[in-house]
């Protein structure tokens, strides 16, 4: 089967089993709100107990306070009534393997898929690339728990965000699925 023909069977399932999933409101019932990483290995629903209708999750490479993640949680308050946010990215992150010179040069050399080996990435594909990748800060991560406070505190300072919503700043562990608190982010992130 095709990847195509595999997530259409897996819907078909998934449709059979629905029940009354289609009466769910749409504000989050658990009233908050998750901000991670695309990572495959996170599963947000499995690592924090959470059902279709329980909670909000924005995803992006990273898990990442970037405008556009701040945008989501915006409207997640203002619009869908949640007041308790986490900020949750991870151990062994892809994040961690580049820069934005590295990524930068990949693109510009060609658009295909580059290969990562001990000294980093290599781009082995055909050109033409593209410099539009200058333009774009790809907010990579050197240190964990300094990503974690830095998007927490970016967060709380943003004038579109209210001071009582608590932020929760934590670091999923890939090797055991455990959240593992940090603790500055949680000092920055307490609802004033
Ligand atoms: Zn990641």
């Amino acid at each position: 089967m095709s990847i195509l023909e595999e997530v259409l069977s897996s819907n078909d399932a998934y449709v059979d089993s629905f029940g009354d999933k289609g009466q769910l409101a749409m504000p989050p019932a658990r009233g908050f709100a998750i901000l991670t990483c695309m990572d495959a290995r996170l599963d947000p629903a499995k690592y924090a107990g959470l059902s279709e209708g329980d909670a909000h999750v924005i995803r992006n490479a990273g898990g990442r306070a970037s405008d556009d993640a701040i945008r989501s949680l915006v409207i997640s308050y203002k619009l869908l009534g949640t007041k308790e946010w986490f900020v949750i990215h991870h151990r062994d992150c892809g994040m961690e393997l580049f820069t934005d010179d590295v990524i930068r040069g990949l693109l510009a050399s060609s658009l295909e898929t580059a290969e990562i080996g001990a000294d980093g990435f290599t781009d082995v594909g055909a050109g033409p690339g593209s410099r539009e990748g200058d333009y774009i800060d790809w907010l990579t991560i050197a240190d964990q728990a300094a990503s974690v406070t830095e998007d927490v505190r970016r967060i709380k300072a943003h004038p579109l965000v209210p001071s009582g919503i608590p932020v929760y700043g934590y670091i999923y562990d890939v090797a055991t699925g455990r959240l593992i608190e940090v603790p500055e982010a949680t000092e920055v992130g307490r609802a004033g």
